[in-house]
């Protein structure tokens, strides 16, 4: 299955270069790009290879992205040209008014909604139109989510909820075959970010630092490469908020894992290797 994935991404029509945001070689159109080309002689020129490899280097990189929403008659911007990247193993935080669109950022980072206009790139390959089957599969497979109000499933416990996402990436009997080495795999998650105490317990019964551990756990469960990460301590008091991060930076520095988290909270910001500003749709410089 994760041959299948890995097809989906490196279909030959999503291109590894952006159609603009001046990254783009003239004459290379990934719209034109032949399916027999191999990807490494894409277009057969040097600045193919090297726009292509200029996207690689990036483990996430947008271009120009807009969105915005309709409201009756009258369509309100909300992004207008986001182009950013963040390399593989970085922690970056996005920083931004409440409004700025930051969850809408993140949102198209994980391919949960679409730009009106521009492209994302994931590992080199444009992923912001793939087919949804291709985003289902990476969101299940290489990206992990969590966000401020932690999202978990009211009616499973601690362990269960741990263990959703590999139900839906597993068939029933795949899932039931592996049962006790994904089981395993998820007690001992929650047993490194401190629940192993929690296993039975429902999320109504678990503290918002508890949850968002859990939430944590439940992410990375399916261990992905790039976690998202949406305002992942705006719920909770400082000290637990601070706790969140430590955990965040150790999965960081020991997993090489890439962050990308939204916060308006300065001094949670500046606990990663980055902090950049989004403000009137934009990333300021
Ligand atoms: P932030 O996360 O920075 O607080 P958001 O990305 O949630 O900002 O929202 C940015 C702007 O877009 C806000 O003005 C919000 O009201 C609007 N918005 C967000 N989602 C929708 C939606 N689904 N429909 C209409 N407007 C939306
Ligand atoms: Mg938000």
């Amino acid at each position: 299955m994760s041959d299948e994935l890995e097809r989906m991404l490196t279909q030959p029509q999503t291109s590894a270069v952006g159609s603009d945001g001046g990254r783009q070689p003239s004459g290379v159109s990934p719209h034109h790009q032949r399916r027999e080309s191999p990807p490494t002689t894409q277009g057969g020129s040097v600045q193919g290879v090297v726009a292509q490899e200029v996207a690689r280097a990036d483990h996430l990189l947008t271009i120009d992205l807009h969105k915005g929403y309709r409201k009756g008659s009258i369509e309100v911007p909300v992004l207008r040209g986001v182009s950013m990247s963040v390399t593989r193993g970085e922690f970056l935080a996005i920083v931004g008014q409440s409004g700025s669109g930051k969850s809408t950022l993140l949102h198209l980072l994980g391919t949960l909604d679409a730009p009106d206009q521009g492209e994302v790139y994931y590992a080199g390959q444009r992923i912001d139109n793939l087919p949804a089957s291709a985003r289902d599969m990476l969101r299940n497979r290489r990206f992990g989510m969590i966000f401020q109000f932690y999202h978990l499933l009211p009616e499973l416990n601690t362990l269960e909820n741990v263990l959703a996402p590999l139900m839906i990436r597993h068939s029933v009997w795949s899932f039931l075959r592996q049962r006790r080495q994904l089981r395993a795999r998820a007690e001992e998650l929650l047993e490194t970010l401190g629940l192993s105490h929690r296993l039975k317990h429902r999320p109504r019964e678990l503290s918002g630092g508890e949850m968002q551990r859990a939430a944590i756990a439940r992410a990375l469960v399916v261990q992905p490469d790039l976690l998202l990460a949406d305002e992942p301590t705006g719920n909770l008091d400082q000290a637990t908020g601070t706790e969140i991060i430590r955990i965040l930076r150790t999965l960081n520095r020991q997993q090489n894992l890439t962050i990308v988290m939204v916060t308006h909270d300065r001094a949670i910001a500046n606990q990663a290797d980055r902090i950049v500003r989004l403000a009137n749709g934009r990333i300021e410089d």
